[in-house]
């Protein structure tokens, strides 16, 4: 082995999961490094990207006051797009503006890349272009990992997988089988400049306040996924979402979604003028709690996206990899100290997400991916309900209300038959409720 220099800790991967482990790691008194593919931590890094306040502050307390942060999101809203027409609902409030706040939007290149600096000025080691290739190994034993430079064995005791969603080391240790279509989504997303006043008007903001819009329905072209816009500084963060089972089986692209979704007029007008500044994809591990990776084995944790910690039903992902992260780093000092590497000492890891809200989100919603790729209609048939049903309802036309009711419900019944929207609602309270 051509080892240089042994660690307690070593970290895969520079995201939020890999700089809260390798923090916590260090804060614990142990000799830690991070090694991360980019060029700098964040460099490849994507996200919608809604960072909340609470879990953040349980790593770096009030990060808020020196992080590079967007805007503070006072208003969360959802439209149901069919066609030209939307139904929106939303919940704003101003009290969000102030701290502690409920969350912020960032842009990961910028965040990622303060939050490394923080980690290093707090004695975390973190080596950049470096591409980990394999784990190595004493016996059974995990003992470091092996990077593509020359030179490049690097020993540990313990070795967190923080590398995201292609988790591809994990695969290596036989802790993560290839994910299916029906796991992932493949997401692409644009920053679209914009004048700070012009978001500020067209989202009915106040200086500085941030929105977020989530649009389901034919924002998808009915595909299970969910586009977005989410308000920067001066400019937007435009994507879409949907599952790679299914644009496999609508033989659609990604970007040629993106371009529908902007040519949509209610989006149209929203992001009118902006010019595209940047476009980049990636992957979303939704696979959900029953696609869960095997977390752990002796000297070694997996946290963030590559354990498939992300709630897609709450945009959830970022906060999940923090915390998974920490456990991790706590869980990784405490069997370097006790001298016991073991795999019943990392199991450890995974009891403690279990107590935690990380695995008992992702529990709860266990059935969701299933109950949607059974049921397209919650995508495609029910935005248009909405939809027609609001068109009725708000169209002034001298009909007598109690006659234009009876023709809303004919409506609804004409598109899922009443027995049917029974059962599609006892499924959706049993697997969500
Ligand atoms: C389009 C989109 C929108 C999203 N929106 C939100 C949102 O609004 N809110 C939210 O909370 N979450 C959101 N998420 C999810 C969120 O981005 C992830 O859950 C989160 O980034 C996971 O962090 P991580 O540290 O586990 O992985 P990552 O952030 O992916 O970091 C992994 C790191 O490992 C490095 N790496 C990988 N392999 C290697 C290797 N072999 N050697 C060295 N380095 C390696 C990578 O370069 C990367 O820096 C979104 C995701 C996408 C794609």
């Amino acid at each position: 082995m051509r080892a240089v220099e042994e660690f307690d800790v070593i970290v895969v991967g520079a995201g939020p999961a890999g700089l809260a482990a390798a923090m916590t790691a260090v804060r614990n008194g142990m000799k830690t490094i991070v090694i991360e593919r980019g060029e700098f931590p964040g460099a490849k890094n994507v996200m919608g990207g809604v960072l909340y306040t609470q879990p953040t502050s349980r790593l770096v307390p009030e990060f808020y006051q020196e992080a590079p942060l967007e805007r503070p999101v006072v208003e969360q809203r959802y439209a149901f797009l069919d066609g030209d027409n939307a139904f929106t609902a939303g919940y704003r409030s101003p009290a969000w503006a102030d701290p502690p706040y409920n969350a912020h939007t960032v842009l990961r290149a910028k965040f990622d890349r303060w939050l490394a600096k923080k980690a290093e000025a707090e004695g975390v080691l973190i080596i950049t272009e470096t591409v980990v290739e394999d784990l190595l190994y004493k016996g059974d034993a995990v003992a470091g990992v092996r990077t593509g430079r020359a030179e490049g064995d690097v020993l540990g005791k313990v070795v967190i997988l923080a590398e995201g969603v292609n988790a591809l080391i994990s695969k290596k240790a036989g802790l993560h089988t290839q994910l299916g279509p029906e796991h992932v989504a493949v997401a692409v997303k644009e920053i679209i400049s914009l004048p700070r006043e012009k978001i500020e008007d067209r989202f009915c903001l106040e200086e500085g306040q941030g929105a977020t819009l989530e649009l389901l329905g034919d924002a998808t072209a009915g595909m299970i996924g969910t586009a977005f816009i989410y308000t920067n500084q001066d400019s937007l963060s435009v994507g879409i979402g949907c599952l790679l089972s299914e644009m496999v089986k609508h033989q659609a692209n990604p970007n040629d979604l993106l371009e529908r979704l902007k040519a949509q007029p209610y989006v149209r007008k929203l992001i009118q003028g902006g010019e595209t500044k940047e476009y980049m994809g990636h992957l979303i591990p939704e696979g959900g709690y029953k696609a869960i990776p095997k977390m752990y084995r002796q000297g070694v944790m997996v946290v963030g996206d590559a354990g498939m910690l992300v709630n897609g039903i709450h945009r959830e992902g970022s906060n999940l990899a923090i915390i998974s992260g920490m456990v991790a780093g706590e869980v990784a000092a405490g069997a370097v100290n006790s001298h016991d590497l073991s795999q019943q000492s990392m199991k450890l890891y995974q009891d403690r997400l279990k107590e935690s809200f990380v695995l008992q989100d992702l529990y709860k919603y266990r059935n969701s991916a299933h109950l949607f790729e059974e049921n397209p209609q919650f995508f495609t048939t029910y935005p248009e309900i909405l939809s027609g049903a609001a068109h009725e309802f708000f169209t002034v036309d001298s009909m007598p209300k109690a006659e234009k009711q009876k023709k809303i419900w004919k409506m609804i019944t004409g598109k899922r038959a009443k027995g049917d929207i029974i059962r599609d609602m006892w499924k959706l309270w049993r697997t969500m409720g």
